[in-house]
């Protein structure tokens, strides 16, 4: 080795440990300036919090978590930093699926087999865990779709969907009809390319305790600038938009071992069929 690439080596890890630390308290100003200082915190915390976290799961401990998008195996899952508050045991430390990315996963692998055989299935946003599944599997059935992303097979918006009727068996809509303002439109949408027959897949987080839908003034930075947060009436969105629908939690489908093993929460997955 010689002597400029020793020095350079030997250079880079202060200087990637100067970098965090810069990032770290840039972050936490920008934070403090436009949030306050509880999501500033929020932030420090996750971030040396996870740090220790990550050495613990490096102790030759036995195994209390498993990944299925990766396989990672451990005994903590990190926090996630949800800006106005954090989880903890949440994100996977290899492949950094949270645990509703890890709810999809599994539920596509039971799934799968239910799919109707032909027509396209069509996944907007498509969550990367789940799409590196269903590609595969699915070949040119699969289509991806995005109003935003470039990488995308169709760039698409939810409330004009390019598609014409009937053209898709099932569509999978994950995290998106919260960041949309014509939801009822969006929804009809979906009704129109599904046709009479297939299947919507969708999941929105859904406010605890049955509270009904909470509608923000503009996308909330403390709520992953959500426009609102559904609650339990968005079954009649469903209903005036003419599908019937079946809610599927992680308990109708995984024993308590396999939950806790998988670091699932209570979050349901919507199937919806045209009425
Ligand atoms: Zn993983």
């Amino acid at each position: 080795m010689d002597r400029n690439c020793h020095d350079r080596q030997s250079w880079s890890l202060p200087r990637r440990v100067l970098r965090a630390a810069l990032d770290l308290c840039g972050n936490a100003v920008r934070r403090i300036r436009t949030l306050g200082w509880r999501p500033a915190l929020i932030g420090l915390y996750v971030y040396f919090g996870n740090m220790v976290l990550r050495a613990y799961n490096r102790l030759p401990l036995a195994a209390r978590f498993e990944c299925p998008c990766c396989g990672w195996r451990g005994r903590r899952y990190l926090f996630h930093d949800v800006i106005g508050y954090y989880k903890t045991d949440s994100v996977c430390p290899d492949c950094r699926a949270h645990e509703k990315h890890r709810w999809f996963f599994l539920f596509f692998q039971r799934k799968l087999a239910s799919i109707p055989p032909d027509g396209s299935v069509v996944h907007f946003a498509p969550e990367p865990w789940v799409s590196s599944m269903l590609r595969p599997k699915l070949g040119r059935r699969y289509v991806t779709a995005d109003l935003c992303e470039s990488s995308v097979d169709l760039k698409a918006d939810l409330a004009a969907i390019p598609l014409r009727t009937a053209a898709a068996s099932s569509l999978i809509v994950f995290n998106v009809l919260d960041y949309v303002r014509r939801d009822l439109v969006a929804l009809g949408e979906m009704r129109r390319v599904l046709g009479c027959e297939g299947v919507l897949y969708l999941h929105v987080p859904l406010r605890a305790g049955g509270k009904p839908t909470l509608q923000y003034s503009c996308p909330d930075p403390l709520d992953s600038l959500h426009i609102r947060k559904y609650g339990l009436d968005i079954l009649e969105l469903f209903r005036k938009s003419g599908f019937r629908t079946a809610l599927v939690t992680p308990r109708s489908m995984f024993d308590r071992d396999e939950i806790q093993r998988y670091g699932l929460n209570r979050d349901g997955i919507f199937e919806c069929f045209p009425a």
